[in-house]
């Protein structure tokens, strides 16, 4: 089957690559034309594991290619997936932007029954407006209405283990009531179908609410940890133990159960936000969600306050910073809580040094004033002590014994509990 992804980001690029790998004749379209060039020198715009192997084997064998140039490719394709971005307006609804424009372009080039899915995270409803998009563009260019079908078709990969997720996921979610459309989505991924993955097929809304009410309780034990984690601070129970020990019930499961900075990415800050907002649109209010979002909040500031106190006042203090990503095996800078505590340290009057072994190109345009270092032992190098940020592998096993002696004084405040505080000590 001929299939085209719109938007080669995180999600079009990884969607692409594995659909072309299921045997599908894939063509990847952006508007960026450099990232296009990119792609097609054989080079990948983002840190993702395993994704230049698997573009490389698929470009290769002709089953996956690259354009800017979306019309002929909707026209040749029989399903066009959207996976453009959808990021936060200041109210933290989604901006749909770019949902619209491919929309428009699809009615446009409307030259036989195709299938349209909705791959980007979008507010319930956009379903239906994209169906409304395309049959007025259609109906201007003189197209046949009815030779299409939406269906929302949401992502949950992650950043970092996105190949993995997406050929390996929990669930594959297919909002549609329309038969045919059903049946070319249960073609595209028959592989996952005869793997035994569950499928859940529903109406175009619920799969839409699905995704975001996903990552709203995934956002809620994050948040909930957190917080469990200042009442330990203020009652002196550890709290990692007490996550495993939570943990450990089927009910409640291990994981997201990590206390550290709060959550960020592409994601759970932006969806969390935007279910909030849907829901104060209707007039309604989502009080765990609202709650988990000023529990976020309130965990970078707390962040800042102990990298404070750990210092003694950061005014005047050099901090190495071990980490900006949100999580580990990514480049992607978006709302991580690094960007925000990195900030509350620059005013209080700190100097940071900083490395991250794949974000420090995507983080210097939100943190200019930190000077960036080739490893975490230049960071080091007179800092007044350490910050683990991110829980990248390679900040589990430094050598300790070199950093002591490069460092002004033998000072680790650790973000991400990767140390045991005595062992650390020792
Ligand atoms: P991204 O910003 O990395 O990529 C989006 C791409 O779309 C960009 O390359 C952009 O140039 C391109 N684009 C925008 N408008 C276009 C147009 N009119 N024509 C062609 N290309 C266009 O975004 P992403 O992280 O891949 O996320 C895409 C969507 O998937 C979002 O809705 C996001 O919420 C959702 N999602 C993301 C993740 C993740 O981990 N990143 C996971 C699940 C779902």
């Amino acid at each position: 089957m001929k299939v085209c992804v719109v938007g080669s980001g995180y999600v079009g690029l990884v969607t692409g690559a594995c659909l072309a790998d299921f045997g599908m004749r894939v063509v990847g379209v952006d508007k960026d034309a450099a990232k296009v060039e990119t792609l097609r020198r054989g080079e990948i715009p983002i840190y993702e594991p395993g994704l230049k192997t698997l573009v490389a084997k698929n470009a290769d064998e002709g089953r996956l290619s690259f354009t800017t140039e979306l019309g002929p490719a909707i026209e040749d394709s029989r399903a066009v997936f959207i996976a453009v971005g959808t990021p936060p307006r200041p109210d933290g609804s989604a901006d749909l932007t770019f949902i619209r424009e491919v929309a428009t372009q699809i009615g446009r080039h409307l030259n036989g029954f195709k299938v349209v899915v909705t791959k980007s995270t979008v507010p319930t409803g956009t379903g239906r407006m994209v169906e409304e998009l395309i049959r007025e563009a259609a109906r201007e260019a003189g197209h046949p209405v009815q030779d299409f079908a939406v269906v929302s078709n949401p992502e949950f990969l992650r950043e970092g283990s996105a190949i993995e997720d997406f050929m390996n996921p929990d669930r594959v979610v297919i909002g549609s009531r329309d038969p045919r459309a059903i049946e070319v989505m249960l073609d595209l991924y028959a592989p996952l179908k005869n793997a035994d993955v569950p499928f859940v097929v529903t109406g175009v809304e619920t799969a839409e609410l699905i995704k975001y009410a996903s990552n709203g309780f995934l956002a809620t034990k994050i948040s909930f940890i957190n917080e469990i984690a200042a009442l330990c601070e203020a009652l002196g129970a550890d709290v990692e133990v007490v996550a495993r020990g939570m943990g450990l019930d089927n009910r409640i499961g291990p994981k997201f159960l990590q206390t550290g900075p709060g959550f960020g990415g592409s994601c759970f800050p932006k969806d969390t936000r935007a279910v909030a907002q849907i829901a104060r649109d209707l007039g309604l209010e989502l009080r765990i969600i609202e709650a988990v979002l000023a529990v976020h909040e309130a965990t970078q500031r707390r962040m800042v306050e102990k990298v404070d106190a750990a210092f003694g006042g950061l005014e005047g203090k050099t901090v190495a910073l071990l980490g900006l990503a949100f999580k580990p095996n990514t480049d992607d800078m978006r709302d991580s809580p690094v960007i925000p505590i990195a900030r509350g340290m620059l005013a209080r009057g700190a100097r940071i040094r900083a490395f991250d072994p794949a974000a420090m190109d995507e983080a210097r345009s939100d943190l200019p004033e930190l000077t960036y270092c080739a490893s975490a032992y230049e960071a080091a190098e007179g800092a007044d002590g350490v910050v683990i940020a991110t829980e990248w592998n390679q900040f589990r096993s430094l050598e300790w014994g070199e950093l002591r002696r490069t460092l002004r004084a033998p000072l680790v405040v650790d973000l991400r509990n990767l140390y045991d505080p005595q062992r650390m000590a020792a």
